[in-house]
């Protein structure tokens, strides 16, 4: 599952910042999903709350901001939003395309206790 190796990385970033900061829990998690990643936002709180037991994270709150996704197309030779992965172009409908933008997983902040 693509969610799950997603959150087991971020759990390995939240408790090496818990480590350097030498705090004890972790409050809040902020992270920017692309929407181009294929990760589901409602999947990643599932398997947060999952691996985040037994952690600096337990109980944490994950909250999650998309980010729109961006791609270029090979048709029409420009860049264009793209909703989703595997979608088509929204210009020619085509299918070349190279996802650009929001296809990564970025922690953005995180509160402490
Ligand atoms: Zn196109």
């Amino acid at each position: 599952m693509h969610e799950m190796a997603m959150t087991e990385k971020l759990i390995d970033v939240v408790e090496n910042f818990a480590d350097s900061e030498g705090c004890q829990r972790i409050r809040v998690v902020r992270i920017e999903i692309g929407k181009l990643s294929g990760v589901e936002p409602a999947m990643m709180h599932f398997c947060f709350d999952a691996v985040a037991r037994g952690t600096v994270a337990e109980n944490a709150v994950l909250e999650i901001s998309e980010v729109e996704g961006n791609a270029w197309c090979f048709d029409c030779r420009r860049q264009v939003p793209l909703a989703a992965r595997f979608e088509p172009c929204p210009r020619c409908g085509g299918v070349n395309l190279q996802p650009m933008d929001g296809t990564r997983m970025r922690v953005k902040e995180m509160e402490v206790e």
